[in-house]
Parts: C-alpha cells; sequence; structure tokens
C-alpha cells in the first residue's frame, strides 16, 4: 500500500505560512476596522437643535442683552471714576494754594501789612473755584453711586435669567443623553449586523475544512473577525454585560476543548481515521481527496458527497474486483490481499474476504 504523508515541507515554509497566516488576519482586521469607523461615521443627535427645541430663545436673548448693558454700565462707571479722581486732585491743589495765601495773610496781619485787593480777589476766587469742584466732585459721586444701584439690579436680573435658563436646560441634557444613547446602540447593531454574518461564514469555513491544506487562511479569517467582535463588543456594551459575554464565550471555547480531549481518549486517532475511510467508501469517495472512485458500473458517472445518493447506477452493482488507485491523489484504494490473493480495501482494516488484518496508520 502506498502511504499518504502529509508533505510538512520545510521549516522555512511552515514559518512562512506562520507568519502569512498572522499578515492576513492583520488585513482581514484592518479592513473590518475601516467598515466599522465607516458605520462610527454615521452623526449623531444635534445638541444644538435640541438646545434650541428646549430654551427660550426670548430669554437667551434677553440675558445677552444683559450681559452687554452691564458691560456698558461698568466702563460707564470707570469713566466717571476717572473724572472723579482727576476732579478731587484739583480740589487738594487749590487746598493747598488756598492754606498758603490764607497762611501769608496770617503772617501780613501779625506785621500790621494790609492785604492788597489783587490778594483779596486771589482768594476769592481760589475759594470760589475750590467749591466748584467740591460741587463737581458731589455731583460725580452721586452719578458713580446710581450708576452702581442700577448696575446691581442688572445683575440680579442676569442671575435671575440664568437660573431661568439653566431650568429649562436640564431636560435638553436630558434628551441629549437618551438621544446619544439610542444612537450608539444603533451603531453597535449596526457593527454587529455585518461583523456577526461575517464570523458566522468564518466560523463555518474554519470548522468544515478544518483538514484543508488552506486551513490556516480561514483560521486568520475567522481569527481577526472574532477579536473585532469582541473590540466592538466591548467599546458599546457596558462591561457588566460585557463580562458575560466574554464568561460565555470563555465557557463554550472550554467546554469544546474538554469534550476534544475526552474523545480524543475515548476514540483514539486511527479510529477517527478508520471512520472517516470508512464514510468515504460508503459514498465511492477516496479517502483522501474525495476523487469519486469510478469503477465497475460507476465508471463513467460522476458524483460527489452530496450527489452520490442521486445518481442512478446502471447495471447491478458491479463487485469491486480490481486493484484501484485514485487517478487524483494517487492513493491506493484496491489492493490485492496478501493472504487470499483477492481485491480488498486497502484503507480498511479487514479483508473483506478473508478477514485478514492490516494495520492502518
Ligand atoms: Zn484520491
Ligand atoms: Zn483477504
Amino acid at each position: 500500500m502506498k502511504t499518504v504523508v502529509k508533505s510538512k515541507g520545510t521549516w522555512i515554509h511552515r514559518l512562512a505560512i506562520r507568519f502569512f497566516t498572522v499578515v492576513l488576519a492583520v488585513l482581514v482586521f484592518w479592513v473590518l476596522g475601516f467598515l466599522v469607523d465607516d458605520i462610527r461615521s454615521i452623526p449623531g443627535p444635534d445638541h444644538d437643535a435640541i438646545d434650541k427645541k428646549h430654551l427660550d430663545q426670548g430669554l437667551l436673548a434677553r440675558r445677552d442683552a444683559l450681559e452687554a448693558q452691564i458691560a456698558d454700565l461698568a466702563r460707564q462707571i470707570e469713566n466717571q471714576t476717572e473724572k472723579q479722581r482727576v476732579v478731587g486732585d484739583s480740589s487738594r491743589n487749590l487746598q493747598q494754594t488756598i492754606n498758603q495765601l490764607l497762611e501769608l495773610q496770617k503772617l501780613g496781619m501779625q506785621k500790621s501789612i494790609a492785604f492788597s485787593d489783587t490778594e483779596q480777589a486771589n482768594v476769592a476766587s481760589s475759594l470760589s473755584l475750590f467749591l466748584d469742584n467740591q460741587r463737581k466732585y458731589q455731583a460725580l459721586s452721586q452719578t458713580v453711586s446710581d450708576m452702581l444701584e442700577r448696575k446691581q439690579g442688572l445683575l440680579q436680573e442676569k442671575e435671575q435669567a440664568d437660573q431661568a435658563i439653566e431650568t429649562q436646560r436640564q431636560p435638553a441634557r436630558d434628551e441629549f443623553a437618551a438621544l446619544s444613547a439610542r444612537h450608539r446602540l444603533k451603531l453597535a447593531c449596526l457593527q454587529l449586523a455585518i461583523l456577526l454574518p461575517i464570523l458566522a461564514v468564518a466560523a463555518a469555513v474554519t470548522i468544515r475544512k478544518r483538514s484543508s491544506i488552506y486551513f490556516p487562511l480561514f483560521l486568520a479569517f475567522g481569527a481577526a473577525t472574532l477579536v473585532k467582535i469582541a473590540l466592538v463588543v466591548h467599546e458599546y456594551f457596558p462591561s457588566r454585560y460585557f463580562k458575560y459575554i466574554l464568561i460565555g464565550a470563555l465557557l463554550a471555547v472550554v467546554a469544546r476543548l474538554l469534550i476534544h480531549f475526552i474523545r480524543a481518549i475515548a476514540f483514539p486517532k486511527a479510529q477517527w481515521l478508520v471512520r472517516q475511510y470508512r464514510e468515504a467508501y460508503e459514498r465511492f469517495l477516496c479517502p483522501v481527496c474525495e476523487y469519486p472512485i469510478r469503477i465497475g458500473p460507476r465508471r463513467y458517472l460522476f458524483w460527489t458527497r452530496r450527489t452520490v445518493n442521486r445518481i442512478v447506477v446502471p447495471g447491478e452493482p458491479g463487485a469491486l474486483e480490481e486493484p484501484y488507485t485514485c487517478p487524483s491523489c494517487g492513493s491506493t484504494l484496491f489492493e490485492e490481499c496478501p493472504s487470499c490473493h483477492k481485491v480488498r480495501h486497502a484503507m480498511l482494516p479487514s479483508c473483506s474476504h478473508c478477514g485478514a488484518e492490516k494495520d492502518i496508520a
């Protein structure tokens, strides 16, 4: 019998396959990332529009007007205070001048020198100027204090307006939060709606093609999708849900591994192999490559695993009386039995004629 040995390739080939499997997984992950990002860029609820709906526009305008008035008043108050300072300075100067003049007058009186008319007039005009300044100063003080009072009133009014706006803003904030939450849920559902079918396909292909030589391809595809889904779920669902999803997935994986090992002990590998070969012989397919075994009346037919039961075989089912090698993969499927010299299944343990056993590795 020709033993079917799966070529393992040189170490550099094996390394290359592993490396490119990883590269493929990264690329798939990347492509999925683009898809997810495109969904994520769908615009959410409009904050300004919601504000506009809930807030009284008249109130907002009044608050702005009040703000402008207060700023204007503050500027005026500053101007008036500046003026007041200038008047105050000039008053102090005048006071000094008058004091000096009076001092001179006192000295003159002591020395019995008469105070001239011009000097008298100087004192009088300085005095009147001084009084005039004082009046101006008082008037300015009054204006500033009036303005301050008005500013106080305006500030109070603005505070009331602010409070009213704040109470109106609360429902706007609530609505925005609710809409945002709904939008996030929508995004998550859309992303999963795209990713989950991809994962289903990837998982199905990975499981079905477990023994295919292209298995790494499907594995990379499946693993990348799985990681992307885990990230999306983690991003959009609160961690208290995520932990259940995670533990659920872990439970499934661990249970699957446990079943695998229990079965590996219960049914040793050779037994599995024989089972697989047996099923293939039952369907007249090569156990190695699934190419139809076309002998006897089936010589001119073609079928697959799915169509084998549907095809009509002409004549009586022929006895398998000749050695046969799969034309597709070269595996020996029927060979001469070494003990009875009839033709037997090459990949099943016992000869159907004499029962001689052979080792199926
Ligand atoms: Zn074959
Ligand atoms: Zn035999």
